[in-house]
C-alpha cells in the first residue's frame, strides 16, 4: 500500500496535486493571505507556487472575487521573487537560510522544530 498522500487541487487550472506542492491561500476579512504553513483557519484555496499561469486574476476570481487582483499581485511579488532568488548565482555566502522557502512575511516556525498539528 502506498502511503497517504493529502491531495489538493489548484483553483487556477484544477490539476490534483499532494497538498505539499501547492501553496494555500486564505481569504481573511482583509484580504487574501498566502499560508505556506498552510495553518491559518479561513477559508483556503492552493494554487501552484511554480506555474505563472495560475497567478492570473482572472482565473483567482473564482476562489477570490473582487480581491483577485490583488491576490494575483500578492502571489506574482512572492513567487517570482522567491524564483529570482533561486536562480541567482550565490554572490553572498549567508543567504542559505531563505532558499526554497515561501515567505510572505510570515514566520516560518513550523517543520523545523517537529510540532505538528496532529491529535491522534
Ligand atoms: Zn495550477
Amino acid at each position: 500500500m502506498a502511503k497517504h498522500v493529502p491531495i489538493r487541487q489548484c483553483m487556477a487550472c484544477r490539476l490534483r496535486r499532494p497538498k505539499h506542492e501547492l501553496l494555500r491561500i486564505v481569504l481573511t476579512e482583509a484580504g487574501p493571505v498566502l499560508d505556506p504553513t498552510g495553518r491559518k483557519p479561513g477559508r483556503g484555496a492552493y494554487v501552484c507556487p511554480d506555474k505563472p499561469e495560475c497567478w492570473v486574476e482572472k482565473k483567482l476570481r473564482r476562489f477570490a472575487g473582487a480581491t483577485a487582483a490583488e491576490l494575483s499581485q500578492a502571489l506574482q511579488a512572492v513567487l517570482v521573487i522567491q524564483d529570482k532568488s533561486a536562480s541567482t548565482p550565490t554572490t553572498s555566502p549567508n543567504e542559505s537560510t531563505t532558499r526554497g522557502q515561501i515567505q510572505p512575511g510570515v514566520p516560518a516556525l513550523s517543520d523545523q522544530t517537529g510540532e505538528r498539528p496532529r491529535s491522534t
